[in-house]
């Protein structure tokens, strides 16, 4: 039977606001999501058993059911159970490219991977959306990992409403071996500090995101107008995150003092990233902040914004 070779690249956030709590616990956020170019290879095959196996040898990649891309496959496995008694279980190998737990959405775009896979694999024939109406339930992030580009992500995350996809711009993406930071702990702080801002009215709420969807950003972004991209993107969590952090606030100082087009931590960090309007700025930036920070836990990449999200290796 055939088999699937699938990269699934990470994100950045270009805008992440906190509008409030959610009755389901979460936090009802307006965001900006975009690919790049730094991602991650899944293989996905039919196992000789019922099991679901994940092979990876990256030390913080758990293998177990754990694993995202584990959950995503027994997802598949439970919705549709007679062609899981048909094809059998499935075996995924991925090759970890993309930093982790570093506010990327690595995990993500490996479960993202994973349902188109098994969409291919058992010619399911399901079509986007629906992939993204399961990947919802599996997680918040996975539904922008499927179709990617740039794209306002509303709600937990999981509602999408497409851009013009951006792909003329590139970043360095910088992250310290040594520092994770909590998600939930990233949240839970912006709430101890800022709930008084937060709103739950369903009609104020809609007024928040309609403001950001015609918005001096999404225009900038239309019109690929990439200096005012740089000044406008935003990231809520920065306020909890860069105090408490300070070589995660030190790192950002260096990349502003380059005269980047802009520069921001990705989602709940710690990766903070500098856009940049060609690939000899973005390498030239790399060597001066490397040069200047001098610490060999502090590693760097240089991508492409990417206009596609989860696509099928030939
Ligand atoms: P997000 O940006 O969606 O918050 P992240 O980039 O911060 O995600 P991940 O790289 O997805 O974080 O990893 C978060 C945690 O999930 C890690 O501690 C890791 O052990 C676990 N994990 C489970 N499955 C995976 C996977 N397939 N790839 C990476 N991490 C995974």
């Amino acid at each position: 039977m055939q088999s699937y070779s699938l990269i699934a690249p990470a994100k950045i956030n270009l805008y992440l606001e906190i509008i409030g709590d959610r009755p389901d616990g979460f936090h009802e956020l307006v965001m900006i999501m975009q690919s790049v170019g730094l991602a991650d290879r899944l293989d996905i095959q039919p196992s000789d058993t019922q099991k679901i196996q994940i092979y990876c040898d990256h030390p913080q990649v758990p293998t177990d059911k754990t694993n995202l891309a584990y959950r995503a496959a027994r997802l598949m496995c439970d919705t549709f159970p007679q062609m899981y008694a048909n094809y059998g279980g499935v075996s995924i190998r991925i090759e970890k490219n993309i930093p982790v737990a570093a506010g990327l959405a690595g995990g993500s775009g490996n479960a993202a991977a994973v349902l188109v896979g098994i969409n291919l694999l058992w010619k399911l024939g399901l079509a986007q959306p629906e992939l993204q109406d399961l990947a919802a339930g599996l997680g918040s992030d996975i539904p922008f990992c499927i179709s990617g580009g740039t794209a306002i992500a509303t709600g937990r995350g999981e509602k999408l409403d497409d851009l013009q996809p951006l792909g003329n711009m590139w970043v360095v993406l910088a992250k310290y071996d040594n520092i994770s930071v909590s998600t939930p702990w990233a949240y839970q702080t912006y709430r101890q500090q800022y709930s008084e801002t937060y709103i739950s009215d369903q009609a104020r709420i809609a007024a928040r995101t309609a403001k950001v969807s015609s918005g001096s950003l999404v225009k900038a972004i239309a019109h690929h107008h990439n200096s005012e991209i740089g000044k406008l993107i935003h990231n809520d969590l920065e306020k909890v995150v860069l105090p408490t952090y300070s070589q995660v606030a030190q790192l950002k100082a260096a990349f502003a003092a380059q005269n980047v087009l802009g520069t921001m931590m990705s989602g709940s960090g710690p990766t903070v990233f500098a856009l940049c309007a060609s690939e000899a700025k973005a390498i030239a930036v790399q060597q001066q902040v490397k040069s200047q920070i001098a610490d060999p836990q502090l590693q760097f990449w240089v991508t492409k914004l990417a206009t596609t999200g989860i696509q099928i290796k030939a």
